[in-house]
């Protein structure tokens, strides 16, 4: 019994993870869930990409707690999580959205019109990197949420870092890569890149981080 009274993480199993999620504010939320049909419907496989419920909720609760009027995302997809960002910003707040896909963003569009977010929120759509670099140098946000191309990762974080102000958040998503980290036996480019910005993260004098084991591994970074 000692042993596992001094585990200081849980596994979870389905049951639980199913608990864990109803437990939460607004857990039958229709717009969110029509979203996630939607997806499912018009994405198939790649609906996977879409951050988990209880993960929005999080994001939610932690803008409106900051108190961010500008949020950037890098990596919008069908707009799950840009909604849940937008949400937890004044009406005044600013959210800037990056991704690539013409395709996936038109339905995050149509999103944040049921949603009533979406005047609150720039779309551009093209590579995130080129994106950034057309940013504006001066400091001004407040939340940056990671969720694009993984091993570009680092080069959206050089980008973000230096626009974020003095204890303003960023967080990385699938930062436990699927649970393939840990064990030395990463492969593929994806997790090496994952892995090596772990590393350098918790080096990082810029910045204090932790790595949240929550959905698939969330760094929760804060610039000093
Ligand atoms: N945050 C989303 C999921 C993002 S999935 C949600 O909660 O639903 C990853 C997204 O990154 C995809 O929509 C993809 O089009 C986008 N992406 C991939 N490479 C990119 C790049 N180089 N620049 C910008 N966006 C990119
Ligand atoms: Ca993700």
């Amino acid at each position: 019994h000692s042993h596992l009274m001094n585990l200081k993480y849980l596994a979870l199993n389905e049951s639980l993870y199913d608990y864990t999620c109803n437990q939460r504010s607004h857990a039958k939320e229709p717009i969110l869930e029509t979203l996630r049909i939607e997806t499912e419907e018009q994405a198939g496989e790649f609906s996977r990409m879409l951050i988990s419920r209880e993960q929005g909720s999080f994001l939610s609760i932690l803008v409106a707690c900051l108190g961010a009027k500008s949020a950037i995302e890098i990596g919008t997809f069908t707009g799950y999580s840009s909604i849940c960002i937008a949400r937890g910003l004044p009406e005044d707040g600013r959210l800037l959205c990056m991704d690539i896909s013409e395709e996936w963003t038109t339905i995050a569009q149509r999103h944040w019109d049921l949603a009533g977010v979406r005047d609150r929120i720039e779309l551009r759509v093209g590579p995130a990197i080129e994106g950034l670099d057309q940013l504006d140098p001066v400091p001004s946000f407040d939340f940056a949420f990671i969720d694009a191309d993984k091993p570009e990762y680092d080069a959206y974080y050089e980008r973000i870092l230096p626009r974020m102000r003095s204890n303003g958040l960023i967080l990385f998503d699938n930062m436990l890569w699927g649970s393939r980290l840990g064990n030395g036996l990463i492969t593929d480019e994806a997790g090496q890149a994952i892995d090596a910005l772990n590393r350098k993260l918790a080096s990082d004098d810029r910045v204090q981080t932790v790595l949240l084991p929550f959905a698939d591994g969330i760094q929760f970074c804060r610039k000093k």
